[in-house]
C-alpha cells in the first residue's frame, strides 16, 4: 500500500495515537477510521489496553488498588500480545488499515513513569509488536488536559498524577526523535485537529 511501509507485515498500515489522556485520541481515532472506511478500506478501530482478559484486570485495577508495577507491566505486555496476534496482525495481513487508540509507547511512558527502564519496556514490546507505519502524538499542557477529562485543580487520580503526566508528555514528544513521530499540537479545536490529522494521514497513504 505504501512505499516506506516499515513494519514486518508488509500488506497493512498501522496508525497509531498516542497523547496523555484529554489531548483527544479517542475523537480522532474514530474519525480518522471513518474517513478512511469512506475511501472504501478495511479499517479495523481498535484500543489498548483491550477489552481482552488482560485487559480486564488493568481497567479494575484501576477502582481495587493499583497493582505491583511488576504486575502492571507484564499484564500490559501479555493484553498487547493477544492484540496483535488476534487483530492487528491479521488484519494487516490482509492488506486492511489499523487504528489504534495507544500503543507500545504509551506503556514506555506511564509504566517507565513508574520506574521502569524506558529502553527496557521498548525492547521487550518491539520483539513481538510491530512498528506503526504512522505515529502521531496529540500534544497538550497537563492542566489542559486534566480540564477535558473533568480533573479539577488540586484533584489527580493515581492514573492522573500531575508529575508523572509529565514525564508521559515528554517522553511521548521525545517520539519524533526516536521513532519519527508526528507531533499535533490538539490545543486547537476538534475540527482543526481532525483537518491537521487527515492532511497528514493522507499525504502518508496516498489516499
Ligand atoms: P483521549 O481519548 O485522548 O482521552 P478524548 O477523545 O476522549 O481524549 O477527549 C477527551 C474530552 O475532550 C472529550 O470530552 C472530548 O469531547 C474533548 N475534546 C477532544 N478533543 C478536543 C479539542 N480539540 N478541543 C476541546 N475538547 C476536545
Ligand atoms: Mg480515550
Amino acid at each position: 500500500m505504501s512505499d516506506n511501509n516499515k513494519t514486518s507485515t508488509p500488506n497493512g498500515y498501522l496508525i497509531v495515537i498516542e497523547g496523555i489522556d484529554g489531548t483527544g485520541k479517542s475523537t480522532q481515532a474514530t474519525m480518522i477510521a471513518e474517513a478512511l472506511r469512506e475511501n472504501k478500506h478495511e479499517v479495523i478501530q481498535s484500543f489498548e489496553p483491550t477489552n481482552g482478559p488482560w485487559g480486564k484486570k488493568l481497567r479494575d485495577s484501576a477502582t481495587t488498588g493499583r497493582l505491583s508495577i511488576q504486575d502492571e507491566l507484564s499484564y500490559f505486555v501479555n493484553d498487547r500480545r493477544e492484540h496483535v496476534e488476534q487483530v492487528i496482525e491479521p488484519t494487516m495481513a490482509r492488506g486492511g488499515i489499523v487504528v489504534l487508540d495507544r500503543y507500545y509507547f504509551s506503556t514506555m511512558a506511564y509504566q517507565g513513569a513508574r520506574g521502569i527502564d524506558t529502553t527496557t519496556i521498548r525492547k521487550e514490546n518491539e520483539s513481538f509488536a510491530p512498528k506503526p507505519d504512522l505515529l502521531i502524538v496529540l500534544d497538550l499542557d497537563v492542566d489542559t488536559a486534566l480540564q477535558r477529562i473533568g480533573v479539577r485543580d488540586g484533584e489527580a487520580n493515581e492514573f492522573e498524577k500531575r508529575e508523572s503526566l509529565n514525564f508521559c508528555r515528554e517522553l511521548f514528544l521525545s517520539l519524533r526523535q526516536q521513532d519519527g513521530a508526528h507531533i499535533i499540537d490538539a490545543n486547537t479545536s476538534i475540527k482543526e485537529v481532525q483537518e491537521k490529522l487527515m492532511a497528514l494521514v493522507q499525504k502518508e497513504l496516498s489516499v
